[in-house]
């Protein structure tokens, strides 16, 4: 099953979408990771639902991902008397340790955590974003807050605390059984949610160890300040821009979105662009030209992934979601400005051998037109550092690991194929060259590059290229560099 895009598609599983025949569907539409939103979903389903993805998986014999995404801290106040309150601009509001239903003037905040942290001059957001508060005074057992932008406010409302460095573990009890049991299921990667800095991402892989490849998502005002080091600790990026607009003003999600991206291509991690691409397709079969403008725009910053969430989830129309999606990449990649622009966003590569090896076969395909890059991998990386050069030609990951061809299903451009280590230099230009013609990727007369780490099956060693040609049976003809 091969694409007929670079980018790659993430799909939101739930109520909408768990059906075996209906996991068909959407895989059959585009997709190439299914995530499980762990914040709506039980253990017994999420087990399930793996056992759906992986079987579709076996029917096609296609490595399909599948992405837990843990829920992270989230945070309510407590109950109002009434129900709801109304804030008016200017008024005085408390947040304090009274276990006591709250008024317009006050209410319980059942976190002690935030007390903690808050400090004079923080604001604190409240029902996603609809309300702003800022600190005047603040203790370890009372918050008094000046209202800012008022409304109506309803009990065990979701707060959030922008400016605060919050004293807490990446990861709550919920989340640790979570991860657990994902874990244990043998899902591909794990998506943490609300990640304040890099530290956070080192804390989750101690206990993840090499089981699970780690997504941090970016929504934190925190995590943009420590972005690089984030992304350095982190496998991949998700711009979660949900959250990240009820953080920090909405108007800035956009060159967020931008800087986001560019840092994490740069370093050579896939990113995710998600949330309300195509929102209004939850209940309409057509998109608004907005969200098509949207989606395009992610393919032309050369984002690894783009992502549904309710529109797949929830959704009325989730086939024709993950085709709207298909339809729009394909058209971008196809377009004249589209490689002009993913070259003009290039970075430098860094000082090793990998990078050079993988630069050298970005400038080969474009030198000698050929047809794909076939990379030897055990790990991914290798193939990680070509795709980070966008090359225009099509990248193959060749590996014998099954966890690496899953992983890999995120990353731009990259179709991954469980093979075995070829046995000597020869079979391995052999077997490149007889993939790729079996894939359609060369014709007769057509070349590709090799590269490899040598000796055969020792992994992060990257430190071989060379370009094969194809004969009428997809042998190999000719070697060269
Ligand atoms: C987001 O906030 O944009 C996001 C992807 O996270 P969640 O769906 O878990 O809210």
């Amino acid at each position: 099953m091969r694409r007929n895009r670079r980018v790659k598609i993430l799909a939101t599983l739930g109520p909408a979408s768990s059906s075996p025949e209906m996991v068909e569907r959407l895989f059959l539409a585009g997709v190439d990771v299914f995530r499980i939103n762990m914040s709506h979903s039980t253990h017994e389903g999420a087990k399930t639902l793996y056992n759906t993805v992986r079987a579709c998986a076996a029917r096609h014999r296609h490595p399909i991902g599948i992405l837990a995404d843990l829920q992270g801290p989230k945070f309510r106040i407590g109950e109002f008397a009434a129900g709801r309150v109304t804030l008016a601009p200017k008024s005085i509001f408390t947040l304090d340790c009274d276990e006591t239903l709250g008024t317009a003037e006050r209410v319980f905040l059942p976190h002690q955590q935030i007390f903690d942290g808050v400090a004079a001059g923080h604001n604190l957001v409240l029902d996603d974003g609809k309300l702003r508060l800022r600190v005047l005074e603040a203790s370890n057992v009372r918050i008094v807050t000046e209202v800012v932008a008022g409304g109506i406010l309803a009990s065990r409302k979701g707060i959030s605390m922008p400016d605060t460095l919050l004293p807490i573990s990446p990861l709550t009890e919920k989340d640790k059984a979570d991860l657990s049991h994902a874990l244990k299921l043998g899902v591909d990667w794990v998506a943490l949610s609300f990640v304040q800095r890099a530290e956070d991402v080192h804390e989750v892989r101690r206990l993840i160890g090499t089981r699970a490849a780690i997504l941090s998502k970016i929504e934190k005002p925190s995590a943009v300040t420590d972005l690089d080091n984030v992304v350095a600790a982190s496998d991949g990026i998700m711009v979660a821009r949900g959250d990240l607009g009820v953080e920090m003003p909405v108007e800035k999600v956009p060159g967020l979105q931008k800087r986001i991206t560019r840092t994490a291509r740069a370093a050579g991690k896939p990113v995710v662009i998600a949330t309300q691409m195509l929102e209004s397709m939850i209940s309409s079969p057509m998109p608004t030209r907005a969200e098509v403008s949207d989606v395009a725009t992610a393919v032309f910053d050369g984002a690894d992934a783009i992502m549904l969430s309710a529109e797949s989830a929830v959704g009325q129309y989730p086939v024709e979601a993950i085709q709207t999606m298909d339809h729009i990449a394909t058209e971008v990649e196809h377009d004249p400005i589209y490689e002009a622009i993913l070259y003009a966003t290039k970075t430098e590569p860094q000082p090793t051998g990998a990078d050079a090896i993988a630069q050298a076969a970005s400038a080969i395909a474009d030198t000698v037109r050929l047809g794909a890059i076939v990379c030897y991998t055990a790990t991914g990386s290798t193939v990680l550092r070509v795709t980070r050069e966008r090359p225009g030609i099509p990248v193959i990951g060749l590996t014998p690991v099954e966890a690496t061809a899953r992983r890999l299903s995120l990353v731009w451009g990259v179709q991954s194929i469980l093979t075995g280590d070829p046995e000597n230099l020869s079979h391995m230009v052999r077997k490149a060259c007889r993939i790729a013609f079996e894939e359609g990727l060369v014709k007769p007369r057509d070349g590709l590059i090799i590269t490899a780490g040598v000796p055969l099956g020792s992994p992060g060693a990257t430190n071989m290229i060379r370009i094969a040609f194809v004969d009428d049976s997809g042998a190999p003809i000719a070697e060269e560099v």
